[in-house]
């Protein structure tokens, strides 16, 4: 009998400078959501399915139309053009599928000073690979490539289908695998390699973009008292978020334990006044509210317009003048995956097959594309991939690529495990 096993797990081995130049070449490409670099990176990963003697669907994604449509899960960056990508390795007989899920965007690399090399540049330092999305999650992309890659070297014939999903717009909401469900495309068990430190995630909260309008009233400076500053009205809002974030955090699902607030509320962006010397008559802050696991989406906006509203009526000028607030941008429902599917299980002994680290089992405080797979998708779905997620989104993010050959050796043991090897 063939030792399908040992096979595969040699072609991933012996693929392993490979894998670190593939990482560094995708590193180089500077996908940010919404750029162009976006789109030139799938069309260059549609080339690299092909060449791996994948079925290949790379098509554009109707913009007009997707972000229409119900259930859209929100943009924040204006984009021309977006492409879907799957990737298709036929199964034999009528095994299970299995999807690997991954997003190519990456964040904007911030203050490029604070980075010690370029935040492009794919270097390796300490057996790790440096710049952005390296960690968050172009090393689980890379994982991904790989385990398909060493079973098609191995000539495996599985069982089921085995996809490849590589999707755009998942910082900012989840467009494209969004629209790659759309399209039609389901799978029977869905991993996406975010950063988890080979810990097995199978829930994630949400978060929801929020944009709060706070009025004043404009005055010249020197008359200060005959205004009404927008910056001082702000002030009780935040405290009040910061006091609706302790009310919701009280008592959190036991995944989620290890963090310090499961789910945050912050406002990252503050826009005021127009002029140095004048009052200034409206401020604009925008931020994310977490939703908790199970949580209504519905139910968190209210919880949070609640929160807004009571604070407006405490103060004599915002309760002639709310503040409004408004959804808009990324909606990240939360999402899990239950903890007796048979997925988590699988994930569980390939990791264990594959390596010596004991695994943990979390949720993860930020949104991602798990919730568009299992709620809109209805696929059971899990992160496991290799780095640390709190590199992601900083300077100096990298991946360490012992931990992306260990996650690339654990994808390919469970494409075996459950698609299955036709007889
Ligand atoms: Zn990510």
């Amino acid at each position: 009998m063939t030792d399908w096993r040992a096979r595969v797990l040699e072609a991933v081995d012996a693929d392993a400078p490979a894998m670190e130049g593939l990482l560094a070449e995708l590193v180089r490409v500077p996908s940010v959501s919404g750029s162009a670099a976006e789109n030139d990176l799938q069309a260059r990963l549609a080339a690299t399915l092909r060449d791996q003697g994948l079925e290949v669907d790379h098509w554009p994604i109707p913009l007009a139309e997707t972000l229409a449509a119900p259930g859209f899960p929100g943009a924040e960056v204006p984009r021309a053009e977006a492409w879907g990508l799957v990737g298709r390795l036929a199964g034999r007989s009528q095994g299970r599928s299995l999807m690997l899920n991954a997003h190519v965007d990456v964040v904007p690399p911030g203050d490029r000073d604070a980075w010690a090399g370029d935040p492009f540049g794919g270097e390796v330092r300490g057996g790790s690979l440096y710049g952005r999305g390296a960690c968050d999650m172009k090393g689980g992309l890379v994982a991904a490539l790989a385990a398909v890659r060493a079973l098609c070297r191995a000539r495996v014939p599985l069982g089921g289908d085995l996809l490849v999903a590589c999707v755009q717009g998942e910082e900012d909401g989840g467009l494209g695998t969004f629209a790659m469900l759309g399209r039609g495309w389901r799978a029977d068990a869905c991993v996406i390699p975010e950063p988890t430190g080979l810990d097995l995630v199978p829930a994630t909260a949400g978060a929801l973009t929020f944009r709060l309008r706070v009025p004043g009233r404009a005055a010249h400076a020197a008359r200060r008292t005959e205004g009404v500053s927008a910056v001082e009205k702000f002030w009780p809002l935040f405290q009040a978020l910061r006091a609706l974030e302790r009310a919701r955090n009280a008592e959190v699902d036991p995944l989620l334990g290890r963090w310090e607030v499961a789910y945050p509320i912050e406002v990252g962006m503050v826009r005021g006044g127009d002029w140095a010397s004048s009052v200034p008559d409206l401020l604009v802050a925008e931020g994310r509210l977490g939703v908790a696991l199970d949580e209504p989406v519905d139910r968190a906006r209210a919880a949070l317009e609640a929160a807004v509203a009571d604070a407006c009526r405490a103060d004599p000028w915002l309760r002639e003048h709310p503040a409004a607030v408004e959804w808009w941008g990324g909606q990240f429902a939360s999402g899990r995956t239950p903890p007796d599917s048979p997925l988590l299980a699988a994930v569980g002994r390939a990791h264990t097959a594959t390596s010596d680290r004991p695994q943990e089992r979390w949720a993860a405080p930020y949104g991602s594309d798990l919730r568009l797979m299992t709620g809109l998708g209805g696929v059971p779905t899990v992160h496991y991939g290799p780095g640390d997620a709190r590199l992601a989104h900083g300077p100096d993010e990298s991946v360490p690529l012992a931990e992306v050959r260990a996650a690339a050796r654990a994808l390919a043991v469970l494409a075996l495990d459950h698609c299955g090897v036709a007889g």
